[in-house]
């Protein structure tokens, strides 16, 4: 055992679909941006609400409306308010089962031993090209605080 060789030894074909699964699985955890959409929704619920129940707010301070904008003002405060349940359903829908990482894998963790083993492809691709330079399968064990991960490389790089 000689001690010279340092840490930052050139990444193996593995190491690398390792890391691009670790972040892609990052990536999914973080999801769409649920704060966003949720406020989007308020903004157009606010809408709806101040033009289908107090039209007049508006009506008011637009001259030459009498009679024909207020109803005009309430379809829209009604499509408003329907663009904010649309909004609350497509988060609620995407948060839901938020989507896991990969595919689930029988048997046990060979680290923790718990069955949160999962498995997808992971493809890195050449910098800045499309074409893929490594492929392969990577698993990682769901466990928190279990960094098992393994990968079996099906298109080796150069
Ligand atoms: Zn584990």
């Amino acid at each position: 055992m000689t001690a010279s060789s340092p840490t930052a030894a050139l990444p193996v074909d593995e190491d690398l679909l390792i890391r691009e699964a670790i972040r892609q699985r990052r990536l999914r955890r973080t999801g769409r941006s649920l704060t966003g959409t949720l406020a989007l929704a308020a903004f157009f619920a606010a809408i709806g609400y101040t033009l289908v129940f107090h039209p007049g707010v508006i009506s008011a301070n637009v001259p030459y409306s009498n009679g024909f904008l207020q109803p005009v003002l309430v379809v829209i405060g009604g499509v408003s308010c329907l663009i904010s349940v649309l909004f609350i359903i497509g988060a609620a829908s995407g948060a839901r089962p938020r989507t896991p990482w990969g595919d689930p894998v029988p048997g046990d963790c060979p680290t923790c031993g718990q069955p949160a083993l999962r498995q997808d492809e992971a493809i890195l691709r050449e910098a800045g090209g499309l074409a893929a330079a490594v492929r392969g399968t990577v698993t990682l064990c769901q466990a928190p605080d279990c960094d098992y991960a393994a990968a079996t490389v099906i298109t080796a790089g150069k």
